[in-house]
């Protein structure tokens, strides 16, 4: 039996068949850009492995600190001990994350890190004496798998089985140039009636129902008045964080300052899941009283695991180099001219960029969910091409390692050439 018939009869692979293949690729090894099949087969990771690996794969100064720690200090429990991985990796996040945060606290992935979020906010509103029951979100969002970050999350194909089990949530309409001053009128008028504990968003992007972009004017609005109102803002960073838009966090392009932050995905560089919640002092100083049930319950066996953290450590050192910010602006200036080119293509429906994503719409007369028949047609293609990119109903983008060279780009826009000329 070769792997992939191994593979079949013990692993459920439930996304495979969603992108349009029968069964996996088997992946021997990765290395930079590149995803390895067993047969020499060179795949060009052009989304990261889901917007994951900032600096390609097996970066060599991310797998020596993996190896170093994971020979030293592999775990320990997070509660009662803390180790050096945990506290550099604090110190060096709350010093590029805004000056009003004040604490780190770890968990083990995008959706654990929104969960904690939800909690902290709802907990912070409970320790006060004040129960509030509302989370408000903007429609189309994807937060995570888990339950609450459902709740939170856009209602569709994804949640339907669970609808009724989620918690309640206000959406606010994807604000758009047309439709904003209606979206602020409504979410003043929630903000007004209801009892809201948390404003939950995708900073200026969102990742996961295909990379729209808002503007970021309109979020410091919205942020402004929610703070105005002593509601908690909750910026889901998990995509955006780490340099994905350009600067280090997509809240960096805004002049208010979110309450919470969700971290994860590119934090430790692709090597290990980690996920981060951090707040403010005043979030803190609602937790910390001589009343122990006051104290946040929330904990995870693998919660700030040293290997995760070391390997997030030497990450942020890869990030933070000049070398990597002309790597961002490089990838952006790419993107920009190869947008320009193909604008205004019969096919395309429309075309967006920002820091190092690029997405396409198609126009379709089918259906553009995520279960639409484009899927069958966009990745097989460009895998064929030995081209990783990710679709989406009728669409498809990029968020590629920084990593990536000219000619690697290169090699991507000409295959979307390709697929537009069919
Ligand atoms: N928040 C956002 C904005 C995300 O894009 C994702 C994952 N796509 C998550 C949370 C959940 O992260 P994870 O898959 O690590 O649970």
């Amino acid at each position: 039996m070769n792997w992939i018939e191994r593979d079949k009869q013990s692993i459920w692979h439930p996304f495979t068949p969603l992108l349009g293949v029968d069964d996996p690729l088997y992946i021997k090894s990765a290395e930079g850009v590149y995803l390895i099949t067993e047969d020499g087969r060179k795949i060009l990771d052009a989304v990261s492995s889901w917007w994951v690996n900032l600096h390609g794969h097996a970066h060599p100064a991310i797998a020596k600190a993996v190896a170093e720690q994971a020979a030293s200090l592999e775990h320990v429990i997070f509660a009662g001990f803390t180790h050096k991985p945990a506290i550099t990796l604090a110190e060096n996040l709350l010093s590029i994350l805004p000056d009003n945060q004040d604490k780190i606290f770890y968990s083990d992935n995008g959706s654990t890190a929104v969960e904690v979020a939800l909690k902290m906010a709802f907990q912070y509103w409970f320790n006060k004496g004040d129960v509030r029951k509302k989370v408000i979100a903007i429609d189309g969002a994807y937060h995570g798998d888990t339950f609450g970050a459902m709740s939170v999350g856009e209602r569709g194909d994804f949640t339907k089985p669970f609808n009724e089990h989620l918690f309640e949530v206000e959406f606010i309409d994807f604000p758009t140039p047309e439709n904003e001053s209606k979206v602020f009128e409504h979410f003043k008028n929630i903000i007004e009636t209801e009892e809201v504990a948390s404003f939950i968003f995708e900073p200026i992007v969102q990742g996961a129902s295909g990379m729209r972009m808002y503007n970021e004017q309109f979020l410091d609005k919205l942020i402004s008045y929610a703070q105005d109102h002593n509601i908690l803002c909750i910026a889901d960073e998990v995509m955006t964080g780490f340099g994905r838009i350009g600067k280090l966090f997509a809240c960096d392009y805004i002049s208010s300052n979110p309450d919470i932050f969700c971290l994860s995905k590119g934090l430790t560089g692709g090597a290990m899941a980690l996920g981060v919640t951090s707040c403010t002092k005043e979030v803190i100083e609602a937790f910390t009283s001589q009343d122990l049930h006051k104290t946040f319950l929330h904990g995870h066996s693998f919660t700030a695991n040293p290997i995760a953290c070391a390997a997030a450590v030497a990450s942020f050192e890869l990030l933070t180099s000049p070398t990597c910010r002309v790597n961002l602006s490089r990838i952006e200036q790419k993107h920009k001219v190869f947008h320009a080119k193909i604008k205004g293509h019969p096919r395309i429906k429309d075309i967006r960029y920002k820091g190092t994503i690029l997405a396409l719409e198609f126009f379709t007369d089918k259906d553009s969910s995520y279960f639409s028949e484009m899927r069958n047609q966009l990745y097989p293609f460009f895998l064929k091409k030995n081209i990783l990119l990710r679709p989406l109903g009728n669409l498809i983008y990029l968020i590629p390692p920084y990593i990536i060279t000219d000619k690697e780009l290169d090699k991507i826009y000409d295959a979307i050439e390709e697929f537009l000329a069919l």
